[in-house]
């Protein structure tokens, strides 16, 4: 089967890591028409929009789409292209897996936890405004819905149920945010007495950014409101060694787009420079929505095997991360494409 997939390759790094990783994506045999679409800071300067209706009509025509970081301007300019295609498209659900492997330095071992964060409403509504010309004061909205709650927490629970977890933490701050995120946890507590057979709990965030740093063995699959998945899966990527390490599914019903978590990291563009690896496991993730997962499980291994030998690896991956003998964002993907081949 030859699968038809939309790719936007990005700004800042993104060009060199997608790269990277479509071709360890198409060293495991799975046959994929790539459709190039633009968006991002350079089509803006084009056309005049960070984000032309031309590559959203792609997403939707071929229903999976893999992109690269996109730039977002910071406290000015246009709004972030990311958190547009999420809301149009209605890609619910975000999934962050954090996962240790052997070899990466100063990372906890031992950690599997997936993040699922609402990616469509919360404090990233984009009900935004500024209360007076002057700019004195601004006001963000945190916008808590039952209907995307419920639809949130399900899908948590359900990927739990499918990928045999334990576990389901809903994480809020419902003590201080009494409507929204109570509201949230009031769903979670409603929609967990459908799944007995998974242990429910609740933490709220501030207490779970601790206890992550503390005991992060302790957590399976985490749900949680737009800004807190936000913030949390990143730390959960520092855990297991850093945002080169942490990729991640945007999913709706029937329609996905899979990227990196971290950004476009300007500094490195165009030095051969930046980890691969979390565009790279994003393909393994988006391979596995797509129901190949032999594939999906042979990019893992792989990437897994390449960090755990720790020759060709990126400078994040080093112990030393000025260590001259680091490789750039092809050789590793190079590594990780030669180890995919030879267990064929
Ligand atoms: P960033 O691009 O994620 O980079 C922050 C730091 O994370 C980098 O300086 C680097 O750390 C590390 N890092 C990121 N990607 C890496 C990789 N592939 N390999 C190794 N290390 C990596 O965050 P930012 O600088 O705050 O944001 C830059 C732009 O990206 C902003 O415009 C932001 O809005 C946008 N952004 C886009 C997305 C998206 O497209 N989904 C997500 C987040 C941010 P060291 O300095 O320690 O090497």
């Amino acid at each position: 089967m030859q699968y038809k997939i939309t790719l936007i390759e990005g700004d800042g790094i993104g060009p060199s890591i997608v790269q990277a990783a479509v071709r360890v994506i198409e060293s495991t045999g799975v046959e994929i028409q790539w459709d190039k679409q633009y968006a991002g800071e350079d089509v803006m300067v084009q056309t005049g929009t960070p984000l032309p209706e031309e590559t959203l009509d792609s997403i939707r025509r071929n229903r999976v789409g893999f992109k690269g970081p996109l730039t977002t301007p910071v406290g000015k300019g246009f709004r972030s292209v990311n958190v547009q295609i999420r809301q149009i498209l209605k890609l619910y659900a975000n999934l962050r897996p954090a996962l240790s492997f052997a070899g990466v330095p100063g990372a906890y071992e031992n950690i599997d936890v997936v993040v699922v964060r609402e990616n469509t409403e919360g404090l990233y509504s984009g009900v935004d405004y500024w209360v007076d010309e002057d700019q004195s004061a601004g006001i963000s909205q945190n916008i808590i819905t039952r209907k995307a709650s419920e639809r949130i927490v399900r899908f948590a629970f359900e990927y739990a149920k499918d990928k045999d977890r334990k576990k389901v933490t809903a994480i809020h701050k419902a003590n201080i945010l009494k409507c929204s995120s109570g509201l949230f946890l009031r769903v979670a507590s409603e929609v967990a007495k459908d799944y007995p057979e998974i242990e429910f709990e609740d933490r709220i965030v501030d207490n779970m950014a601790m206890q992550l740093v503390k005991r992060p063995q302790e957590y399976d699959v985490l749900v949680t409101t737009n800004l807190f998945g936000d913030i949390l899966s990143d730390l959960c990527a520092g855990l297991v060694g850093g945002l080169g390490l942490a990729p991640s599914g945007n999913i709706g019903d029937g329609i996905a787009v899979f990227e990196p978590v971290h950004g476009s990291a300007p500094k490195y563009k165009g030095k051969n420079k930046a980890n691969p690896c979390s565009t790279i496991l994003s393909g393994a993730l988006m391979l596995d929505y797509l129901g190949e997962q032999e594939a999906s499980k042979k990019i893992l291994k792989a990437v897994a095997s390449v960090i755990k030998k720790g020759e060709d690896v990126t400078y994040d991956l080093k112990q030393d991360r000025n260590d001259a003998s680091a490789v750039g964002t092809q050789e590793i993907a190079d590594a990780i494409v030669k180890e995919i081949r030879s267990t064929k």
